[in-house]
């Protein structure tokens, strides 16, 4: 990419490593917050300040946004002294906040009137992943832009996804976060369950994180291996055996007086596929009921890629 000029507003937790690595690796930037004190250390590099959005997008080839929501992106962008206001043909505006994924396709497409492009591209790996370049992006929009500004994404994220038309970076964002939250919401039954019948802290964790849910490998193993597949026959674990094992840890919950809600809930879903006569298919077969309830959506990998 030739010289270009790189505008970002939001130097809140995550914008301000993001853009000081920006501009660690050389661009020229400008940038906005509506705390001007957030800009300190990046002014003291050199960097532009401006006023308003409208401003900064009027000096800037492409332009970062990192803001708390929904409601932040719109006004940055449409308000009043917006984005919109400044940019002209030929402008990207990539944002970067965790948003809403309908919200980005419908300014995306005002943005295209006047002739700017836009993506989103919102990031994982916390405060820390962003003073380090150490985060993933996921990035939605027309890939020949992608391609086009990704040099500079390299500069703040060591991996990089195209996932996609506009909207679907936002998509694979949100379905991350709350597979973490809803993980986190087990993990604490089960901590709490393991320590109150009697094993410390520090075992029960040292043996979640030696045995498969540690190593991951539900999602870069089994999970590909099954369910992404549709193949469960022959079973890698039966899922007569494991529903066993949920049983027992339910069995212990009541002994022990420790609510066990979502490993209720999984228990459930898994005697709802026996009672479909899958005791002895693979385990993940279970997955196929909220495949129906989603109204039959298949999600299987493409063999080919
Ligand atoms: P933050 O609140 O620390 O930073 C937001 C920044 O935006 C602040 O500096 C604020 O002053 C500025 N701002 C707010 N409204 C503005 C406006 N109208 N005009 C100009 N500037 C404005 O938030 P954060 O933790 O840096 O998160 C930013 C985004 O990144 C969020 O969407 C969040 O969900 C996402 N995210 C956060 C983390 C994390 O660990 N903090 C991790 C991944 C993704």
């Amino acid at each position: 990419m030739e010289k270009i000029k790189v505008g970002f507003i939001g130097l809140g937790n995550m914008g301000s490593g993001m853009s000081l690595n920006i501009a660690k690796a050389g661009y020229d930037m400008v940038v906005h917050d509506i705390n001007r004190e957030a800009a300190t250390d990046l002014l003291e590099l050199g960097t532009e300040w401006a006023d308003t959005p409208k401003q900064l997008a009027e000096s800037a080839d492409l332009i970062f946004t990192s803001l708390p929501g929904p409601p932040e992106v719109n006004a940055v962008s449409i308000g009043e002294d917006g984005l919109i206001e400044g940019v002209s043909s030929g402008s990207i505006w990539i944002d970067l906040s965790t948003s809403s994924p309908t919200l980005i396709r419908e300014l995306s497409k005002n943005f295209e009137k006047q002739g700017a492009s836009v993506l989103d591209a919102p990031v994982s790996g916390g405060v820390k992943g962003a003073q380090t370049g150490k985060l993933a992006i996921m990035v939605g929009g027309n890939e020949k832009i992608f391609n086009q500004i990704k040099p500079v994404l390299d500069s703040f994220g060591d991996k990089v996804s195209y996932t996609g038309s506009i909207g679907s970076g936002s998509i694979c964002k949100l379905m991350h976060n709350t597979i973490g939250y809803g993980m986190q919401m087990i993990i604490s039954e089960c901590l709490t369950l393991g320590v109150k019948s009697g094993v410390d802290a520090e075992s029960l964790l040292e043996c979640i994180k030696n045995g498969s849910v540690g190593r991951g490998n539900l999602l870069n193993v089994t999970l590909q291996d099954t369910y992404l597949q549709g193949k469960f026959d022959p079973p890698n674990f039966a899922l007569k055996l494991a529903r066993k094992d949920v049983s027992l840890a339910l069995e212990l919950g009541r002994e022990y007086d420790v609510p066990m809600e979502a490993a209720s809930h999984a228990y459930n879903e898994l005697t709802a596929a026996m009672n479909r006569g899958w005791e002895n298919k693979d385990s993940r077969i279970s997955l196929l009921l909220q495949e129906e309830r989603a109204g039959n959506v298949e999600v299987r990998l493409d063999q080919s890629k």
